[in-house]
């Protein structure tokens, strides 16, 4: 969608490819052309080469933009590419190939004169070998798949003891993810603030940077929230990594779009020689709009320019850093469940909106968030004068954002952008994981605002149906206990729920929480009924789900949680941590599952006995697949 917009601004005639799970996709609507390329699988879709060249050539394409993840980086298909003498917007072959591998990379970078991280890039791969490299290198250290993205293959070493067992879990990951098990060594950076400059080079010599973005706010490994400028970035220092990153560019004539990572000491604040090259991302990233945003450009417009043989639309001197912007990630994911990706139907979706917000996304209300891509929803981007008006706009708009069908992180980003220590800039890799306690909340009640747009609905929905009788009247949870008093019971986040309206002779209502008066107003914000029945309240980001309560079923359901594991979306089983006949306690990790990209662990509800196991390491499982099955609990 991103590439349509500027690609039908400059007048191109745009072609979607799309697999069969995206079949009513947006993009597909929005293109000129769509072309079905295969299954909903992405090796058999979007990461199938033949089938992409094949589009293009039946539709008579002249370029092919690879996006930001599947081929975009892969260099066999940008050779395929030139050989059919379609463009790939992208660099050439060469580049993506030898920043492909992290060891190459690093090795590369070191020869131009570009500071990398401390480490051991060699080939002797033995583990004792290695091991040594690391006592060398000084712990803590970082094992990193050379194959390595995603956060995939990485593994801190805190202590030589742990070294030999981290070794063989990081091995195993990227053998899995990369077909490639070779891993590098580099010191683990303290306080580290990942620092990224993007670069734009043409192919008739120009290399340019347009200034760096900070991405430290980081879920294992991988971004979550990022911004240009860098806090704490000054001039000097800023020229000294931006010389660093195009020096890196020219290194291996890189044309078009990249991006050079950076890792960074900030225990003392941004200083030239504390800060290393990690690798660079051959194509346009994720976050770009921050860049956009504070440089006026539209950087798929220097994209096609470029692939086009046109020169830099810009120098070096000719670019200027307006004002801040910062961008998050918003996923469908469910942060209380350690951020397990959520499918399901958007049946609510609405954005927050407001004076400097971006929104960039693929998806709209009614499509469904599938198990077979990345859960990203949208990027929701917010620019202005200074650090704190964008961080202020962007929590603003995130909070005015509605999501129902699915769970998201909206009120996990809206805390991270408002937490005080978020607002001052003192952020680095950590930020999350130290301050999870706080962003994720363990509360259990929603909130007094999001109870009375509860209430407020549910009187708007009872007026509706005394109007017309109807069955709402009994579905609805809704139970006449006398004369100016109603009742309704929900299960919410596990637990029972009662509230109570009152009315008054005047004709004012009164709410009550589980006999407590919490305010009431005629505000219902955004609050819907649910396929489901379940009411939906949204208010600060979060989406609470009111489930009218039903005796009989809840209990069903609460039996099906405390005596199996099932699984919570296809994928495959990584590791099984646990043996038939073990006693486990309340949230030991039990199996580890890699579904969208990403590992999840699943973890014992409660104390219990295993029965039996149903899932070995590298079975493909099904949503809701028996994998683990407790023993009855004895009484
Ligand atoms: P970044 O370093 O910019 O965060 P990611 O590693 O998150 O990049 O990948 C960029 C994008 O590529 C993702 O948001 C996703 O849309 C897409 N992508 C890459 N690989 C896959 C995959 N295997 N399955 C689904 N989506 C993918
Ligand atoms: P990927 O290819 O998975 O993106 P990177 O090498 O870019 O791998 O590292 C991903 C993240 O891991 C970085 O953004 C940073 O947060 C962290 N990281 C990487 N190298 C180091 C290091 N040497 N010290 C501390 N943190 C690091
Ligand atoms: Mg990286």
């Amino acid at each position: 969608m991103r590439v349509l917009r500027t690609a039908r601004r400059m007048g191109l005639r745009t072609i979607a490819i799309y697999s069969d799970a995206d079949a009513g996709a947006a993009h597909v609507t929005a293109a000129d052309v769509a072309v079905r390329i295969g299954p909903a699988a992405a090796k058999e879709s979007y990461l199938n080469s033949a089938a992409v060249l094949a589009a293009a050539r039946e539709t008579g394409a002249s370029a092919i933009h690879p996006g930001y993840g599947f081929l975009s980086e892969n260099a066999a298909f940008a050779q395929a590419c030139a050989d059919a003498g379609i463009v790939f917007v992208g660099p050439p072959p060469a580049a993506i190939r030898a920043m492909g591998l992290k060891d190459r990379a690093k090795a590369l970078m070191a020869k131009a004169g570009v500071p990398v991280v401390p480490g051991y890039l060699g080939d002797d791969q033995s583990p004792a070998h290695l091991a040594a490299e690391a006592a060398k290198t000084g712990y803590p250290v970082l094992i990193k798949a050379v194959a390595g993205g995603g956060g995939k293959g990485m593994r801190k070493v805190d202590r030589p003891e742990d070294f030999a067992a981290a070794l063989e879990g990081a091995r195993r990951e990227a053998q899995s993810a990369f077909g490639d098990d070779r891993v590098l060594i580099e010191k683990y950076v303290s306080r580290p603030r990942h620092i990224e400059v993007q670069v734009f080079a043409d192919a008739h010599g120009n290399a340019v940077h347009l200034f760096e973005r900070d991405c430290s706010l980081q879920r294992r490994h991988q971004k979550v929230i990022e911004e240009a400028p860098a806090p704490g970035m000054d001039a000097a220092m800023r020229a000294h990594i931006g010389a660093a990153a195009v020096k890196a560019a020219k290194a291996v004539n890189y044309t078009g779009a990249g991006t050079v990572e950076f890792i960074a000491d900030a225990s003392e604040g941004l200083r030239p020689g504390h800060i290393w090259f990690m690798e660079m991302n051959t194509r346009l990233q994720v976050e770009h709009p921050v860049t956009e945003a504070i440089t006026g450009l539209d950087l798929v417009e220097w994209q096609l320019r470029v692939a086009a043989g046109e020169a830099l639309p810009k120098a070096q001197a000719d670019l200027a850093i307006h004002g801040h912007a910062i961008e998050a990630r918003l996923y469908a994911e469910d942060p209380r469940k350690g951020f397990l990706p959520s499918t399901g139907t958007l049946e609510r979706l609405r954005f927050g909106k407001g004076a400097g917000i971006r929104i960039d996304t693929g998806v709209r209300e009614g499509d469904a968030v599938t198990p077979f891509y990345d859960p990203m929803i949208a990027k929701v981007i917010a620019h202005g004068e200074t650090r704190e008006a964008a961080a202020a706009r962007l929590a603003d708009a995130l909070a005015a954002t509605a999501v129902a069908g699915v769970a998201t992180n909206a009120g996990f980003l809206v805390r991270a952008l408002r937490h005080p220590d978020f607002v001052k800039g003192e952020i680095d890799t950590g930020f999350i994981a130290a301050h999870l306690q706080t962003l994720v909340p363990e509360h259990r009640t929603p909130p007094p605002k999001a109870l009375a747009q509860a209430a407020a609905f549910l009187l708007a929905e009872r007026n509706a149906v005394s109007a017309s009788p109807d069955p709402w009247a009994v579905r609805d949870g809704f139970r006449l206990a006398g004369e100016g008093r109603e009742v309704a019971r929900f299960i919410c986040d596990g637990a029972p729920l009662t509230l109570e309206i009152l009315y008054h002779r005047d004709g004012r209502h009164s709410l009550l929480l589980d006999g407590a008066p919490v305010p009431i107003t005629a505000d219902r914000g955004d609050t819907a009924r649910l396929s489901s029945g379940a009411l939906a309240v949204m208010a600060d980001g979060d989406t609470w789900l009111l489930l009218p309560d039903d005796p009989l079923e809840s209990a069903e359901a609460q039996g099906h949680a405390s005596d199996r594991i099932l699984a919570p979306m296809p994928g495959k089983v990584i590791q099984v941590l646990v043996t038939a006949g073990e006693v486990v306690k309340r949230g030991q990790p039990l199996i580890i599952l890699e579904a969208m990209k990403m590992e999840h662990t699943l973890s014992a509800e409660a104390d219990a006995k295993i029965e039996e196991l149903l899932a070995a390491p590298g079975d493909q499982v099904t949503e809701s697949a028996l994998l683990l099955r407790f023993a009855e609990a004895e009484k």
